[in-house]
């Protein structure tokens, strides 16, 4: 894609979050670190990958002056150690075995990582996350790693096959944000709600998310 068209694909949706607290993730996979820096450019400050081995072979190729850097797909625990010093969230924490791995080597790397668990709210079988009725004894369990930060959640919901269709999810979502939060579980906190792709976005803006991850509505379709 063109630096223009990402250019007035990112300023569209800049002005679509005017008035809101929701930021702007650029999804970037596939995608070349020339189209990448392009729309850093642009204002964008965040950016998510989703497979370590893209995101490190780019990564000394991205401006990074007052960028974040975001980990947004599944992440194998014995991948942890290659990210860690490198990004600023990790969106889709799923599992005590990864949450423990996350916090052991941040700890190491003399940090303390800021995580989103992920949750699947549309019940699933083929996605990840942990089911809404375990969320709570979850976040318990794993709330005494002294070297992560649950900073909100994060969910994929359903492929929708009709406008809106997400919607439903994404105020399910923030209902659960706030009851997690009334629950005051130690180190976890629900100020980050990470919801909305490219096809969805204007509802999960709707509903509280303060991440919208936007690949394709920014860079175009991907191969
Ligand atoms: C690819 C991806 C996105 C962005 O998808 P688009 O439909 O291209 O906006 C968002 N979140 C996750 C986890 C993704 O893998």
């Amino acid at each position: 894609m063109d630096a223009e068209t990402i250019r007035k694909n990112i300023e569209k949706i800049f002005r679509q979050l005017e008035g809101h607290d929701t930021q702007l993730l650029a999804v970037t996979k596939t995608r070349p670190p020339e189209e990448i820096n392009a729309a850093i450019r642009c204002g964008v400050r965040h950016i998510g990958e989703n497979r370590v081995q893209e995101f490190l072979e780019k990564y000394d190729a991205i401006c990074k002056d007052g960028v974040s850097f975001h980990l947004i797909g599944r992440l194998q625990t014995n991948k942890v150690k290659y990210i860690i010093d490198k990004v600023d969230l990790i969106h889709s924490v799923d599992t005590l075995r990864l949450a423990e791995e996350i916090s052991r080597r941040a700890l190491a790397a003399g940090k303390v990582q800021d995580i989103l668990v992920e949750v699947n709210v549309g019940k699933e079988e083929s996605k990840g996350g942990v089911a809404e009725e375990e969320l709570t004894p979850f976040l318990e369990s794993i709330s005494g790693f002294s070297g992560i930060r649950v900073r909100g959640l994060m969910c994929i919901p359903p492929i929708a096959v009709e406008k809106h269709q997400n919607l439903k999810y994404f105020l399910k979502m923030k209902q659960l944000s706030v009851d997690i939060k009334a629950k005051k579980i130690d180190n976890v906190s629900m100020d980050i709600l990470s919801m909305g792709m490219s096809g969805d976005y204007e509802d999960a803006i709707e509903a509280g998310s303060t991440f919208i991850r936007v690949g394709s509505g920014i860079f175009g379709p991907r191969n």
